[in-house]
């Protein structure tokens, strides 16, 4: 009997399993290898799909190859051996009043010993036909009915004559498995605490709790589960909601700088720029500025494609927070980046310095792993210790520090900062960006003896950042929603006028060498190019099969590191053994790295063979080709931000996609980049494709799994939305919904940890 020995006490969600099922059950060591160790966990393994069995045949009515329940008698079963197949073969004879019908089974010798003679039984499967005409049931699931019933009512079936979930499986845990388990939970009448306030549920007709759990495992019938599903959908998109809702609550309630902007002067700034603004850079330029002088602290993403033309707006604004007297910490997601962002500062307000020498230039910092430097002016420019660095910009002197996304979460510590600027963001979960904002005043400056000192503490701790961030990931409208939906946005939706084209190709394998042809033409003409390795996945080259457990980042970075290797040499000894050849990946140190980034942008090197370390930002102005290895293994979105990497300059560019994958889907894939007049038409494209989860490659965005599956269904993240707002607007901080509150502080633990 199932639960023989175990008490009848009640479980709880956060119950572990082996109190339910029983510390030697084979099946629970099967359920820890998946991490499922609780019951919760275990209700939370939904069905993918239900089996059909609900309708009951009579034995005489079935038809050739139909999927049916029978409810019988076994008259007898026989076990053999076939020698020739070698495999044991169970046969019974079940009975009803219509007739009778042979079951078969292969290799499950212990069926006989279930189904003896006599017993009544469920039988769900296909009915076959053999070669001699008859009807058979090949392989049918089978549940005994009890033979005395236990007085709680009728038998409830698992696995026949019902909707049977099937569950995603793993090494030797069935669906059968996983029901039998299941159904012993129900058995003990689990206790879930309904948190969804009754309002809402009443609303979006969602059913309550331990019905929905129920139901999703057991369904009467298919709208059951439908609805049982959908609260589920709802749950985490709804918390998500509030969460974002009140982080905008509680950003409108802090302070921020005000900062005062003089237009007149912002005009004269932006007419000693070396080109015109865009339209859209203007007015996401305006709505920066709009925000910073408003006494609550900014967030917004500005959004533009690739070469767009964000860093410059991002300037502006720096230098206006520099000459409100704030400092700016401007973040990249790697140190080639700051230190271009920091080059390009630097050009820039040397320009603009020159055009009016009464405007002094706020003065910049760059810390990297490997320097620290601060610039002046055009004349003075000094390297430092990091000890240093950090003092003087604790004192305040460095305006603008430019540095990795490590650099305010680590060791730098302002005197006032004022703006916070993030480049390339695309990992910023909500969790990220909360803790970047409470990170601003934990290093409030020097020692804190006197009382002036204190109080100025006090104050600088009661005002936060403004905070930008920026990206070249087009980010559905949907997603845009849900995630980020405490984000305002400014989009850049054109490109710099005159920007060429750039020719895009899908290269076969036959092709390769007229492409290196064309690469050897262009730099001969004095361009460069660049060639991407593709990134192996670690689980194609394990030759034993273990997989998943190997498919580390560490494991991703090992092997591009390999193919990175393995394509210098072969370009640099075969290809092109008179060309100069540089290579780039993420294990070398960020001085190399630097320095190697340097020497290409000085033209020291005709072909970088790189990682995806090049992914974002880099720009080249002189390098004309883009060339992709194994280009179907890069998400859409990378790829197109690889192909943003040329393009920057005058010359016009081409990326070859090289594949040699037949795959239909590998092409079509590999068209829509040649096809999307812009990134946010190729997200839609690529999201229709193969669905959220490819669109960013293969390694995560950081996003958490709901935000994914919120893409699937916009319908659901509107109503999420509306519920939270309705919520909130009569209990801003929860207190009369202390079920759901407590639900959303473990929400937000988890997407802290994620
Ligand atoms: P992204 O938006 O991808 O970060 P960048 O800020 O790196 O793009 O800009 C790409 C290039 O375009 C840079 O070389 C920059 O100087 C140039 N650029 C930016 N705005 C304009 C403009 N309005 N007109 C011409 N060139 C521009
Ligand atoms: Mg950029």
């Amino acid at each position: 009997m199932v639960y023989c020995g175990h008490q009848m006490t009640q479980v709880a969600l956060e119950t572990p399993l082996f109190e339910v099922v029983g510390a030697r059950s084979p099946s629970l060591r099967r359920l820890e290898k998946m991490g499922i160790k609780t019951v919760g966990d275990l209700l939370r393994h939904f069905p993918t799909r239900y089996e059909d069995f609900t309708k009951v045949y009579a034995i005489d009515d079935l038809e050739p190859g139909q999927q049916a329940t029978i409810h019988g008698t076994v008259e007898e079963t026989r076990t053999r051996h076939s020698w020739r197949r070698n495999m044991s073969i169970v046969e019974a004879t079940i009975t009803d009043e219509s007739g009778s019908i042979r079951a078969i089974w292969f290799n499950q010798p212990y069926v006989a010993n279930t189904l003896k003679t006599g017993r009544e039984a469920n039988f769900s499967g296909k009915a076959s036909v053999s070669d001699e005409g008859e009807i058979y049931l090949n392989n049918p699931t089978y549940e005994l009915v009890r033979m005395r019933p236990r007085g709680d009512g009728e038998q409830e079936f698992s696995h026949t004559g019902r909707l049977v979930p099937i569950y995603p499986e793993t090494q030797g845990l069935t669906s059968r498995g996983i029901r039998f388990v299941t159904q012993q939970l129900f058995k003990r009448r689990p206790a879930f605490k309904e948190w969804i306030p009754p309002k809402i549920l009443e609303e979006l007709r969602f059913p309550p709790l331990a019905q929905a759990i129920h139901d999703i495992h057991f369904p009467g019938t298919i709208e059951e589960a439908a609805a049982a599903r959908a609260r589920f959908s709802f749950e985490d998109l709804f918390l998500l909601q509030l969460i974002t809702l009140q982080e905008k609550m509680k950003l409108a309630t802090e302070r921020a700088p005000a900062m005062e902007v003089d237009i007149e002067w912002v005009k004269h700034i932006l007419a000693a720029l070396p080109f015109e603004l865009t339209v859209s850079q203007k007015k996401s330029l305006w709505e920066i500025i709009q925000d910073m002088e408003r006494p609550h602290p900014m967030n917004r993403l500005l959004q533009g494609d690739v070469g767009s033309g964000k860093t410059i707006v991002a300037a502006l604004a720096a230098l206006i927070a520099a000459r409100n007297g704030f400092q700016t910490a401007f973040m990249a997601p790697t140190e080639i980046l700051a230190r271009q962002h920091f080059e390009t500062m630097k050009a820039l307000f040397s320009r603009i310095g020159s055009a009016d020498p009464h405007d002094r230039m706020p003065v910049l910092g760059l810390l990297t792993a490997g320097s620290a430097v601060i610039h002046y002016d055009e004349h003075v420019e000094s390297r430092t210790t990091k000890a240093d660095f950090h003092d003087r910009t604790a004192a305040g002197e460095v305006a603008i520090i430019f540095g990795t996304h490590a650099l305010i979460q680590k060791s730098a510590s302002f005197k006032k900062l004022g703006f916070v600027v993030i480049d390339e963001q695309h990992r910023f979960g909500v969790s990220q960006r909360a803790e970047l904002l409470t990170k601003k005043t934990a290093d409030p400056g020097a020692d804190t003896d006197t009382e002036t000192q204190a109080a100025g503490q006090e104050a600088a701790r009661m005002t936060s950042p403004h905070f930008l961030s920026m990206s070249a990931t087009p980010i559905p409208r949907t997603l845009m929603l849900s995630v980020f939906g405490d984000l305002d946005l400014s989009l850049i939706t054109e490109l710099p006028s005159g920007r060429k084209e750039i020719k895009t190709k899908i290269v076969a394998p036959l092709e390769r060498s007229a492409s290196y042809r064309f690469i050897r033409e262009e730099i001969r003409d004095g361009r460069q190019a660049f060639v991407i390795c593709p990134r192996i996945d670690p689980a194609e080259e394990d030759e034993e099969g273990t997989a998943p457990k190997a498919r580390t980042s560490s494991a991703f970075t090992a092997l591009e590191l390999k193919s990175v290797k393995e394509e210098f040499e072969k370009l640099s000894k075969k290809i092109f053994p008179d060309l100069r050849i540089a290579m780039l990946h993420g294990q070398m140190k960020a001085k190399e790295k630097e320095e190697v980034m340097k020497k290409f942008k000085d033209r020291e090197f005709d072909i970088l063979v790189s990682t995806s370390v090049v992914e974002v930002g880099v720009d080249i102005p002189n390098a004309t080709i883009m060339m992709i290895e194994g280009a179907e293994r890069f998400g859409l979105a990378q790829l197109y931000q690889f192909r943003g990497r040329v393009g920057r300059g005058e010359h016009q560019s081409y990326c070859f996609l090289m594949t040699d994958s037949t795959a239909h889907a590998a092409h079509a894939r590999l068209n829509a980049i040649l096809e999307a007049k812009n990134g946010f038409e190729l997200a839609e494209k690529d999201l229709a494709l193969r669905g959220p989860g490819q669109f960013f490659g293969q390694v995560q965005t950081g996003l958490p799994d709901v935000a994914m599956d919120a893409l699937r269904d916009p319908e659901l993240v509107k109503r999420s939305r509306e519920a939270a707002i309705k919520i909130l607007s009569i209990d801003p901080q929860l207190k009369k919904n202390a079920p759901l509150k407590k639900k959303l502080a473990e929400f937000r633990a988890k997407l802290h940890r994620e």
